[in-house]
């Protein structure tokens, strides 16, 4: 029986009233159970309350700090003291020559000890048992206790209980999906030990293994189901779009020269047009590396080739810059093109809509309101979503379903180094644009602690003076826009009132309207706000040349790729730019330091990966991937290479996955690729 075919209903202990919490936890089946994994372990070898303990017993325990002091008892023998309490009683801790506890413990932390216990008047006590700070998940050799990531409604006890059940339950069922081989070649153990070692692991070693080999699997479904749907999707026709001499006409009308990158990456995709088979190809560019106009181009070459193309922006305000910056170009060539986002009036929608479905319109440029059913194309030839990890892979096959088989053009301004670029973009083609239009002067950068902040505002004001623009961006606190949008207009409050009293301010925040976040947005374009304080918001794409400071307040709270993005709205025009990075931790400065000596995004993703592994680049920022389920810091380059490998191996061999041997492999990538909409292809 398929695990993932069987009710959790049936184990003992999840009752009708349980389910809903279980769905809530995405958890529907066995299956679904044993691939809920823990998020840490604690070692509990006979947890114990304090009331429930026994003289001269071994057991562990929870407990509070109240107090810690120290005593020298004699010349070489100093002892530290803690007393420490449960909800049931009291325990004394007392330890012998470790006088550094005296600066790792504090009253009020909660601590784990383990060792034996010997009962005094009124309290019991532990003589230099071994601590671990509550949190912290197991260390201790033996007897892990695995912690879920519960919501509300699941207890810890109740879980793992269910849990141990469920593999029982599962014990026959389980079925291999791996090859001898393949385990044996990669040091990797089977699927039932490691099911039941990343749960209830006996000691260290044995969950490293069950880890190693979880983290394998996981990457080889991957890489093996975006590999197959590459190789099908090279089998698709598609629109055949050949008049490509247009690019050149267009290239002509252009105030500079393209780079030789552009050059390059725009032949890349005329080849692909001239194929006759379905392009899907990524475009990787560091902000600013222009690659509007290589849209632009591959736009034009669409229309005057008789098909419909549509250009999707993750947020208004790049979509009508977008359409407010090609516009005129199209309209020179003769080629009608319209701007398609919800704020719009019911009318002008209509009409829009009705122009795509009757083929009057030929280019159509907006935000999300293109995937709705009611945007109907009379001949789609070629889509493309610009900053495509905004996206899911859901919203960019909805507006493909909306043609045959049309080319595909992503466009992303986070680089992402190559090695991994192959695998997460692994269903994709490709192309890099690595040069930045010539004359862009470097953004210098400087980190600046809280001592600094006066400085760095100081400096924005003698920006501001000669007519320059100013960026300042806080961070996300919380996960809800409400807050960020309260700490924006603070920050805005205290400038105006501060360092930049003679100075317009304009505030933008994700709690705005798309038409007022508009109007700020266009009015800071124009140059009737000096100052534009702004939430990441900001961070997409947005093009003021005239701008030539921002300051990120806060810069510990964002990731490198992102202070990296939002660092790309400077620096836009001929003038010299700054980035100002203020930090309220120091502790950030030393990950923060390569901003100051680099502006090359390849770059900082390179040192991003060395320093903090590759699992960052499969979680949040590849919202189009399938989830992966193992925390980022189970995955290692070295996973990442070998499942590489055997992948290419496998499907050098069997490219469909139709041997017999390979039949629970297949079944496995298309469980995973189960949530997406591109299952029906693998
Ligand atoms: P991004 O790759 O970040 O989307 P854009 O396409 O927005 O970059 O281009 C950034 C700026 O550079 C725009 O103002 C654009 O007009 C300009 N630009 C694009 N290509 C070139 C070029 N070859 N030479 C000079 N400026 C260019
Ligand atoms: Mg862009």
């Amino acid at each position: 029986m398929d695990l993932f075919q069987m009710p959790i209903s049936n184990l003992s202990g999840v009752s009708n009233a349980r389910l809903m919490y279980f769905q809530k936890l995405g958890i529907f089946s066995v299956g679904d159970l044993l691939y809920f994994f823990p998020k840490s372990y604690e070692n509990r070898m006979n947890q114990k309350y304090v009331a429930e303990l026994s003289d001269e017993e071994s057991a562990t325990l929870t407990v509070r700090i109240l107090d810690v002091a120290s005593r020298r008892v004699r010349q070489n023998l100093t002892l530290v003291q803690v007393m420490a309490e449960d909800d049931t009683g009291t325990l004394k801790l007392t330890f012998f020559n470790q006088k550094y506890l005296l600066t790792s413990l504090k009253a009020g932390q909660e601590i784990t000890v383990f060792g034996k216990v010997n009962r005094r008047i009124g309290y019991f006590e532990m003589t230099n048992p071994s601590i671990q700070k509550a949190s912290k998940g197991g260390n201790f050799s033996e007897n892990f206790i695995p912690k879920y990531p519960l919501t509300k409604g699941l207890t810890q006890g109740v879980m793992q209980k269910i849990v141990a059940d469920g593999l029982v339950q599962a014990k026959e069922h389980i079925e291999e999906t791996l090859s001898m081989d393949i385990r044996q070649r990669y040091c990797l153990c089977e699927l039932l030990y490691a099911l039941e070692n990343i749960h209830f692991p006996t000691g260290e070693e044995e969950l490293q293994a069950a880890k190693k080999r979880l983290a394998f699997e996981e990457l080889f479904y991957l890489m093996l189901g975006l590999k197959k749907l590459k190789l099908q999707q090279k089998k698709m026709a598609g629109p055949k779009l050949v008049n490509y001499k247009i690019a050149e006409e267009f290239a002509k009308k252009l105030p500079f020269g393209l780079t030789n990158a552009q050059k390059r990456v725009t032949r890349e995709i005329c080849n692909d047009f001239k194929q006759g088979y379905q392009m899907n190809r990524l475009v990787q560019g560091d902000v600013g590396s222009g690659k509007t106009m290589v849209a632009a181009m591959a736009m034009l070459i669409c229309a005057k080739s008789g098909y419909q193309a549509v250009l999707m922006a993750p947020t208004e305000i790049l979509a009508r810059q977008h359409f407010e910056g090609l516009k005129t170009y199209f309209e020179e060539f003769g080629v009608s093109v319209e701007l398609l986002v919800s704020s719009m009036k019911k009318k002008e929608k209509t009409s829009v809509l009705t122009g795509l479905s009757e083929g009057n319109v030929s280019l159509v440029i907006g935000t999300h309101a293109l995937i709705y059913d009611t945007v109907q194309f009379q001949k789609l030839g070629l889509v493309i979503t610009d900053e495509q990890h905004r996206f899911g892979v859901k919203a960019r096959s909805r507006l493909t379903e909306k043609g045959e088989n049309p080319h595909c053009l992503v466009m992303t301004a986070t680089p992402i180094p190559r090695t991994l670029a192959l695998i997460i973009y692994g269903d994709l083609d490709v192309s890099v644009i690595d040069e930045l239009p010539a004359g862009r002067i470097p953004v210098a950068t400087r980190i600046a602690d809280e001592t600094k902040r006066e400085k760095v505002y100081e400096f924005v004001a003698k920006e501001l003076a000669k007519g320059n623009q100013a960026f300042v961006v806080c961070p996300l606190i919380e996960e809800s826009e409400a807050l960020d949008a309260e700490n924006a207009i603070r920050l805005q409050e205290e400038l105006q009132k501060t360092y930049l009293r003679d100075y317009r301010i304009g505030l933008l925040h994700g709690k705005m309207k798309a038409d007022e976040k508009d109007s700020v947005m266009n009015q800071f374009a124009n140059g009737d706000y000096d100052v534009l304080v702004s939430t990441t918001v900001v961070e997409v794409g947005v093009n003021v040349p005239n701008a030539t400071v921002m300051v990120i307040e806060n810069a510990e709270r964002f990731g490198l790729a992102s202070l990296h993005q939002l660092r790309g709205r400077v620096g836009r025009g001929q003038k010299k730019s700054y980035c100002f990075l203020n930090l309220a931790d120091e502790k950030a400065r030393k990950r923060l330091e390569i901003m100051e000596k680099t502006i090359d995004g390849f770059q900082i993703s390179e040192f991003d990966l060395k320093h903090r592994g590759p699992g960052e680049f499969f979680g949040t920022r590849q919202h189009g991937l399938p989830s992966m389920k193992l925390s980022n810091l189970s995955y290692t380059m070295e996973t990442v290479r070998l499942a590489k490998e055997a992948t290419e191996q496998v499907l050098s061999e069997d490219s469909e996955l139709e041997l017999p041997k390979n039949k629970r492999l297949r079944k496995a990538v298309q469980k995973m690729f189960s949530e997406h909409s591109y299952v029906n292809q693998l």
